[in-house]
């Protein structure tokens, strides 16, 4: 089978230097694992740190690829719950499964774990014609919803859903504000709010921000104007005004950082709920800390979800309430192409490749 592979680290992200198409032997599965003929898979930004071995070294020679969905081929001894032909979506949270952390539906708190196709291998990721899975990192994926859709969620989705549904507790009738809402993760954090019959303010940059409103935000602001969080404030005015409510926000989904971050505390309610799972911009903020225990503000920490909250989203893009949107579709041939696409950002939605 044809696999994506390179055996040493970029440098300068020119990742055509690298990337190279090589014939490999199929897996044959463990017996507790699957095989799977892979359909589409959904780029990552983790593959771009993992071609620069930084800020993690990747085991050589590698394999990326965490957000893959194909058809079952094979199955281990032990597998009952996954059979030949099963269309299946990774779940890329590998984890132990017997800790503490794991036993109580907290997987992707386990202290063993490791993103597939990230920090796995040597050759062990979804860029290839037939992979492999531990049974229990397999989602079986919904009938109505295509190989490419279900790539897309992946990762992606169940991250928002667990930062907004598990971590945040959204509420029917809040206003939550979508940081970077032309984002993979802020168009599924749009449209999981809406789904909750939240009112969506999204942030995003000029050309997206019309983008945003089609997806279901209420109101899209440009987070490149110095004085954005002034229109976030005259929105939320507005919105309390109906509401006969004190202005600001309820919650806030956070994945930017860098000095966007002091703003968004300031625009908090009194109790209200900033929700981060990541640092685009920068990691070492200052943060007034008056926003923090004057206002009894809820700061959470999140990164991915349980496989349970990946099967509770995907049941919703499977009812059309959400749905995922795909910018570009690539061969693993045009690879290099397709990730530098992802590093520059111009794009709306995820990029996908199919071997
Ligand atoms: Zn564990």
């Amino acid at each position: 089978m044809r696999a994506l592979v390179y055996d040493i680290y970029s440098t300068n992200d020119d990742f055509a230097s690298i990337l190279q198409i090589k014939d490999m032997p199929e897996p044959v599965p463990k017996p507790n694992e699957v095989v799977f003929r892979v359909r589409a898979a959904a780029l990552n930004y983790d593959d771009i740190w993992g071609m620069r071995g930084s800020p993690l070294k990747v085991p050589l020679p590698h394999i990326s690829g965490s957000d893959v969905a194909g058809d079952v081929i094979s199955i281990g001894d032990d597998v009952s719950s996954i059979k030949v032909g099963d269309r299946i979506v990774s779940h890329g949270n590998l984890s132990c499964r017997l800790c503490k952390n794991c036993t109580s539906g907290r997987e992707f708190d386990c202290k063993k774990r490791r993103v597939w196709g990230f920090e796995t291998g040597p050759l062990w990721g979804g860029y290839c014609e037939v992979t492999h899975l531990p049974e229990v990192n397999a989602v079986k994926i919904p009938d109505n919803v295509s190989y490419e859709d279900a790539a897309a969620c992946s990762m992606t989705l169940m991250t928002a859903w667990h930062m907004l549904v598990g971590r945040a507790k959204i509420q029917p009738g809040q206003l939550v504000l979508i940081m970077g809402g032309g984002s993979g993760m802020g168009i599924f954090g749009i449209q999981i709010a809406k789904l909750y019959g939240c009112t969506v303010i999204a942030t995003a940059s000029g050309d997206k921000l019309e983008k945003c409103k089609q997806i279901g935000a209420d109101y899209a602001v440009d987070h490149r104007k110095e004085d954005w969080h002034k229109q976030v404030f005259s929105i939320s005015k507005e919105f309390a005004k109906d509401k006969n409510g004190i202005p600001g926000l309820d919650v806030i989904f956070e994945h930017i950082g860098g000095t966007h971050w002091n703003k968004e505390l300031a625009l908090l309610k009194y109790g209200a709920t900033l929700v981060t799972t990541g640092a685009t911009t920068g990691y070492d903020v200052q943060s007034d800390l008056r926003h923090i225990f004057f206002k009894g503000t809820n700061i959470l920490g999140s990164t991915l979800a349980s496989k349970a909250e990946l099967e509770d989203a995907l049941y919703w893009v499977s009812k059309g309430k959400i749905k995922p949107v795909i910018d570009s579709v690539y061969t693993i041939e045009q690879a290099a192409e397709a990730h530098t696409k992802m590093l520059r950002g111009n794009i709306f939605g995820k990029v996908i490749m199919k071997p």
